[in-house]
This record gives structure tokens, sequence and C-alpha cells, in this order.
């Protein structure tokens, strides 16, 4: 069946951007609504992998990224407690594999609002802020659904598809009634920005680390500075548990967890902080009649290794190429389940497993287990062959490889 209805997005985040602008390439009209007032200036995810830069790429969007982002082929582990670096990973050692081989840091709000620049002048190009999506009903050919405005007046909009990427809260996801089994880490993460340039101070620092530390794990990523501003180094640690927010944020605590990592008389100049809810859950289906799922609002991470939006971005793109066909009328509706048996595999079997991994690598806190992991770690990275293994799984390639083999 040819549709005529537009496919409507809920929320206009990174993964809903992108899926507006594969969907709109293709000629298909959307409706993106999102409950903001404006784009969110959102300092979660910065660093795009490199197939995720591939399909950005595809959509017109990597060069400006690239151009304005920092791109880093060299990540590295350290041990937080002798102050050893232990182990290097080169993705340029990955070359002739992959086109872009290196990690770009960009954050997703700057993605949000190149995507706007870009393509918002169309009116085609229909995003609506101040519209939160509060429920929507299914029929044979079409969805109803429903968004408050900032006045609080109802509008009803008729769609063909309901896409839900409104992130891990969802309402579309709990509207359908579609289960998000997992479970919630008891202590919660904080993200300090400062200015203080720590390469500056420490040359065996890159653009992105890792840090193992059995009590203070930690991730410290550089991201480029707005135009007039000094680049940022972002840490990422976790708080203890039943620390409160405004506990984990009080210019003291904040001083002492930098200057732990790194003693200085002076105090750090910060830029930001955010506490964050961190889960590891999927949810039971990415594809429920005309509802779908992308990104967080079909699976959240820890976000130690950078996975959760890159997967949300292989999300968008997969499902806007079946998307397109079905609403074309050139492909049998059946493509939408391939949609969740490819991404919701890829979700468990790379995203899930390599984060959780991840974390219990940097939190270890068995003395014994915790050397014989660092040196597994330097061992895996001094070997060519198992560092490159190593690399495609931590950067999604092998992720992307397998999600396309299944039919
Ligand atoms: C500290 C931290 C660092 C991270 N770093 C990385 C990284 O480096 N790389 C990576 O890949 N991932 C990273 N992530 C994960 C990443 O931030 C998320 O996976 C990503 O934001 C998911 O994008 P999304 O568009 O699916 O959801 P969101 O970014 O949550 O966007 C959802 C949008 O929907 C809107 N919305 C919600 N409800 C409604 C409604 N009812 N009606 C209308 N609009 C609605 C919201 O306002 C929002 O704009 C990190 C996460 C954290 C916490």
């Amino acid at each position: 069946m040819v549709e005529r209805d537009p496919v409507i997005i809920s929320g206009a985040g990174p993964v809903a951007m992108v899926l507006a602008v594969a969907l709109y390439r293709q000629g298909v009209p959307f409706i993106a609504l999102e409950m903001l007032d404006e784009p969110f200036v959102d300092q979660r995810a910065a660093s795009h992998h490199p197939p995720t830069i591939a399909m950005l790429n595809e959509l017109g969007l990597a060069e400006h990224m690239i151009a304005e982002g920092l791109k880093s082929p060299v990540y590295r582990f350290h041990d937080r407690v002798d102050h050893e670096m232990i182990a290097e990973f080169d993705l340029g050692d990955l070359k002739d594999e992959v086109e872009f081989p290196y990690v770009l840091q960009y954050e997703q709000y700057k993605l949000v609002r190149k995507v706007i620049e870009l393509f918002g002048h169309d009116p085609a190009f229909d995003v609506r802020f101040s519209h939160t999506v509060t429920g929507f009903e299914q029929f044979d050919d079409h969805v109803m659904v429903k968004a408050e405005l900032a006045d609080g007046s109802v509008e009803t909009l008729r769609g063909s598809y309901l896409v839900g990427c409104d992130g891990g809260r969802s309402v579309v996801r709990k509207g359908a009634g579609i289960d998000f089994a997992g479970f919630t880490y008891p202590e919660k993460f904080i993200k300090i920005g400062t200015y203080f340039d720590l390469t500056a101070h420490d040359d065996r620092i890159a653009i992105r680390n890792y840090f193992s530390h059995p009590d203070e794990w930690c991730n410290l990523f550089q991201v480029k500075g707005e135009p007039d501003k000094p680049d940022i180094w972002r840490f990422v640690v976790p708080m203890r548990v039943g620390e409160t927010e405004e506990e984990a944020k009080s210019e003291e605590s904040m001083q002492a967890r930098l200057k732990r990592f790194f003693e200085r008389d002076q105090n750090y100049e910060i830029a930001y902080a955010n506490v964050y809810t961190v889960s590891q859950r999927v949810a039971s289906t990415f594809n429920k009649g005309r509802v779908l799922l992308a990104g967080d609002s079909a699976h959240v991470n820890n976000p130690i290794g950078g996975m959760g939006l890159n997967g949300g971005i292989h999300d968008a793109v997969n499902l806007a190429e079946k998307l397109a066909a079905v609403w074309k009328g050139e492909g049998d509706v059946e493509l939408l389940d391939l949609y969740t048996r490819q991404r919701h595999q890829a979700s468990t079997e790379f995203t899930q497993a390599q984060t959780i991994a991840n974390k219990k690598q940097l939190e270890e806190r068995d003395p014994v287990q915790r050397k014989k992991r660092l040196a597994d770690m330097r061992a895996m990275s001094e070997d060519k062959e198992q560092a490159k293994a190593y690399m495609r799984r931590a950067q999604l390639i092998d992720s992307v490889a397998a999600t396309a083999a299944i039919t």
C-alpha cells in the first residue's frame, strides 16, 4: 500500500534528527514533535565511531562534523592507582578496513543544531518544538497522535507510522506496552567539564582516555569548545551510592573530585556538571503495529565506550531505509520485523555486552583480578591482530557487519 500520511516522530533529539534527514532525503514526509521549546544543549554523547561517521557521511552530515569536531585516532587505558599508562589503541591500524579510521568528538547537541541549520529552512523538514507527545491510538492504516502545546491546548495529528525517538523514558514505548527489561546501577555517574588543559601537564593523556580504579574509575575525553571558548575536558566518574545530586554538584565536592585526579593548588574552572542515572535495558521489540522505536527509547546502556547514541544512529539509518520502502509501497511490511531482528541483536549482543564488560574492566576491585585484567589489556594492545579485533568490537564495526547479515 502506498501511504499518504506523514511519519510522526516523537522527539527531536539526535536520533530523531538523523532519522528525519534520512527520511527527508528519500522523500518521505515526516513531522517531528519535540516537547522542549528549542534544541536541548545536551552534554551527553560526543564520540562517534567509524561506522557511524560513514553513515552520517552518506547523509551529508559528516563533513560539517569533521570540520567542527576533534578527530581522535588513538585512545588509551590507564591504571589510576599506579599512575601508569597500560595500553594504547590506534584506529589508524584499521585504515584499510574503514573509511574514517578515528573517533570523532562532536557533541550530540551540535549534531541536532547542525541538522536544523542545514535543513530547517525547508517547510518539508517539519520539526515542531513545544509539542509534548502524550498518547496515541493505532488503527489498521494510520495512527492518531496527541500532543500538548505550551499553552495547554491539545493537537491531534494523523500519521502513517509513529516512531518513538523520545529517549529512555519514552512515552511511545510505554503507550505501546513494550517491555523494557534490564537493570539500573545503584550508583549514579557525574560528568564534570573543565577548561583546564590536562595534556599540557601530562603527555600520556590522549583525547580519549579510560582510567581503571577500584573506587573511582574515570573516563576523560576532550571536546572542542564553542567558537569563542577553549576546549573542554569531560570527566565521568561514579558517585557514592546514596550521594545526592546536590552533594555531588557542590563546588567543594567537584573540586575534590578533580584534584584527586590531578592535584593542583588553584581551583578548576568548571564549564558544566551533570548527574546521570544509568541503566542497561533493551525493549522487547522495536516495532509493534505502526509503532516503532529507535535510540534510547529502544535501548539504554552505560556511557563507557560511547555506544548509546552510535547504536541509536545505526537504528535510525537502518529503519529509515526500510520504512521508506514500506511507506512507498515498494517493500513488504515484514521489513519492520527485520528491523527489530537486526537492531535488537546489535543492541543485546554488542552494545549491552560491551558496555557491561567495559564497566567491569574499569571498576574491578579484587587486586589480583585487577592486575590480571590490566595485564591482559596491555598484552592485547601489543598484539596487532588482537588489538584490531578489539577495536572492531569496541568501535561497533563488528556490530554493523553482524547486523547486516541477519535476514
Ligand atoms: C554521560 C553520558 C555520556 C554519553 N556519551 C556517549 C557517547 O560518547 N557516544 C554515544 O554513542 N552515546 C553516549 N551517551 C548516550 C547518548 O547520550 C544517548 O544514547 C543519546 O542521547 C540517545 O539519543 P536519543 O535521540 O535516542 O534520545 P535523547 O537524546 O534522550 O532525545 C530524546 C528527545 O525526545 C524528547 N522527548 C522526550 N519525551 C518526549 C515527548 N513525550 N514528546 C516530545 N518529545 C519528547 C526529549 O526532549 C529529547 O529532545 C552518553 C550518555 C551519557 C549519560
